[in-house]
């Protein structure tokens, strides 16, 4: 019997890389809830699953498509959060390391590292990662550990030159990591790139379900920073729970219809709302005129990704208003799902933001483009004229 082609990861991925139930036959494999498993007679764990806080097996069959997607030879791990995987890998540096980390990114993390970052031992300065020069400056030989970015980052959707930056992290003797939530591993492989690891808020896009808090972290390699982290969840109790794996699991079987659907819809969406009368400004990576619009079309593949943000002409009351008024788009925050979310994101990020008050976040989902144009031109204009 001649051996398989090498399928692409659309294919590896609609089925979950194949596995099949050995007892019953299932193209759906079950979820394992034990939290303990037989030790062997002669003392050892030859199943590799010893107790439930570090092992699950559905949580490694979700693991194992993330890494395929990810091309990551060091693999993968799940977390409770998005935020539970950033913290787990700050965790993991020793206090006094030096982080450079993007001054625009998800704003809770920003908070974290700013405010508790500090309380274990990191110092930590913020930098626009966009701009090479700030990042080269801010990297200090032999003492920075870590440079973390994120692209496109959030709300303002800039966009760091992923492979510039790992030089820049890999010549300071420091790790480059990077939150690739907006992009998804369809638009940007970012270890392919040079970064040594990449997380993403599984709760996004990679489930895509708006039905499950999960996050990932990936690993270029196997060394023993990857092993420290790994011992971070393993002690912390910080991995997904096997329910929420295999929703994510069934989730990522869609991933490359969905990043493809969502990521043409968004670059629509963009193009048609740059000559809309009331909107100001589009911030879209896809767009000709976006400050990194060549390096996002180089280190991005097949799309630009689901998310972009307006700037609204009449500032924060038109913006508020006009997220008043839709009624396709759901008003609320987080993003990547099947349904297209529209959110006012300084109300949520509060003071020291870098986010403009005229600014709406649009998550683009999979509805009709045409219905999500209109819902959304109908909403402006009437938050113009009332
Ligand atoms: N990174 C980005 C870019 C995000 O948008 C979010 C959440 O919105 C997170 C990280 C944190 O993920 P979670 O909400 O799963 O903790």
């Amino acid at each position: 019997m001649s051996s398989d082609p090498a399928w692409t990861k659309r294919s590896l991925v609609a089925q979950a890389l194949g596995k099949v139930d050995p007892q019953t036959r299932a193209v759906v494999p079950p979820i394992h809830v034990a939290t303990t498993y037989i030790r062997d007679p002669d003392n050892s764990y030859s199943s590799g699953y010893i107790y439930g806080r570090p092992d699950n097996a559905t949580v490694r069959d979700a693991e194992a498509v993330i890494a395929m997607l990810e091309d990551a030879s060091g693999g993968a791990l799940l977390f409770g959060s998005g935020m539970a995987a950033a913290i787990a890998l700050f965790l993991s540096l020793a206090p006094g390391d030096h982080v450079v980390a993007s001054r625009v990114m998800y704003w809770a993390l920003r908070n974290w590292l700013a405010g508790e970052g500090a309380r274990f031992g990191l110092a930590i300065d913020f930098v626009e990662t966009d701009n090479l020069d700030q990042l080269r400056k801010a990297v200090v030989p032999g003492r920075t550990k870590l440079v973390w970015v994120e692209t496109p980052s959030n709300p303002l959707w800039t966009i760091t030159d992923i492979a510039s930056a790992a030089e820049i992290a890999h010549a300071a003797g420091a790790r480059l990591a990077v939150d690739s939530t907006a992009a998804s591993p369809i638009h940007t492989r970012p270890l392919a790139l040079g970064a040594d690891i990449v997380m993403h808020a599984a709760t996004k896009v990679l489930n895509g379900h708006s039905d499950v808090v999960a996050g990932a972290l990936v690993a270029a390699r196997a060394d023993p920073f990857w092993e420290k982290i790994t011992a971070v969840r393993r002690t912390h109790g910080a991995i997904l729970g096997p329910f929420e794996a295999f929703l994510l699991l069934r989730g990522m079987r869609t991933l490359p219809l969905r990043a493809a659907a969502q990521s043409r819809s968004a670059l629509a969406l963009a193009e048609r709302l740059s000559a809309h009368p009331h909107v100001a400004r589009v911030l879209y990576p896809g767009l000709p005129q976006h400050p990194h619009h060549n390096v996002a079309a180089r280190q991005m593949e097949g799309g630009f990704g689901y998310m972009l943000s307006i700037q609204v002409i009449g500032g924060e009351t038109a913006a508020i208003g006009t997220a008043a008024r839709v009624r396709l788009w759901k008003r609320a925050t987080s993003l990547g799902g099947v349904e297209s979310l529209i959110e006012h994101r300084a109300s949520i990020e509060g003071t020291g933001s870098p986010c403009p008050p005229d600014l709406l976040r649009l998550s683009t989902g999979i509805e009709d483009p045409e219905d999500l144009y209109w819902d959304l031109d109908e909403a402006l204009r009437a938050a113009h004229s009332g």
